[in-house]
């Protein structure tokens, strides 16, 4: 599955937590690749290895054995330094707490990567992804003057906004209101037509996963079912944890 077509692909992935008798296996050989400038759900029930992955595929977690390949290269054997400059320039990612600084306005915390790294942000690609993003007005608020969708949106300005080879999403609507949780897909969704970004987002919810282009089931640590722009329909009435065995 090394082809340039893959963001990222995994490798008979294993994560296991702890040791001996007390182990817990998240990541079960889980092998898995995610083409680019498409926008990619994992879905499955709690526990089932979601965020595991996730946190596998974006280098903040390291794996127990198995390969992970962002844009050709193995993370899994880089060097911390070497890691934390991929990590920067080629990932961004999203969590469900979103995760910005309260003391800094939205536009530090969107360049925030950017600044640590000693660079300047390309002011098209931060003006083109705020605008998009609906936060042109909302630059100089600081997030406790935010509501949580536009906390959201930062924090997603913030992972495009280096136009990185992929964006993880853990769950992002998972804090949301219904309506905020609508507008932040739609807003992922547009980032994979209208950027081309590659996204790869975890979510329990049918109706979220329904919104992207393909859907992988995750049951105890493993991959059960990979499906085409199923409907929430489908996904609703699919139980992985009930399935393969
Ligand atoms: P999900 O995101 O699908 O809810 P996780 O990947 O968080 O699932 O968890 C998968 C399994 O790994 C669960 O059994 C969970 O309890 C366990 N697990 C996750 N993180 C840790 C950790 N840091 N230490 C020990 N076990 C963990
Ligand atoms: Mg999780």
């Amino acid at each position: 599955m090394d082809h340039p077509n893959f963001a990222v692909v995994a490798e008979d992935l294993v994560k296991v937590y702890g040791r001996g008798t007390s182990g817990v296996r998240a990541l079960d050989h889980v092998s898995v690749g995610f083409e680019r400038g498409r926008f990619t759900a994992i879905m499955g029930p709690s526990g089932s290895g979601k965020s595991s992955l996730l946190h596998c595929l974006a280098g903040l977690d390291t794996v127990t054995s198995g390969r992970v390949l962002v844009g050709g290269t193995d993370i899994t054997t880089l060097s911390d330094r070497a890691l934390t400059a991929l990590r920067r320039d080629r990932i961004g990612f999203v969590f469900q707490s979103f995760n910005l600084l309260p003391q800094l306005t939205a536009e530090r915390n969107i360049t925030l990567p950017l600044d640590l790294a000693g660079r300047k942000a390309d002011r098209l690609r931060l003006q083109l992804v705020v605008d998009v993003l609906g936060l042109a007005d909302r630059l100089g608020h600081r997030p406790a003057e935010l509501s949580g969708g536009q906390q959201q949106r930062v924090a997603l300005a913030r992972a495009l906004v280096t136009k990185p080879d992929v964006v993880f999403a853990d769950e992002p609507t998972g804090n949301l209101d219904s309506r905020s949780g609508a507008e932040v897909l739609s807003l992922l969704r547009a980032s994979v037509s209208e950027f081309g970004q590659t996204v790869v987002m975890v979510t329990h919810d049918p109706e979220a996963a329904a919104r992207a282009d393909r859907v992988v089931l995750v049951a105890d640590g493993r991959i059960v079912e990979d499906l085409r722009k199923p409907s929430a329909a489908a996904l609703r009435s699919s139980r992985p944890s009930a399935g393969v065995r």
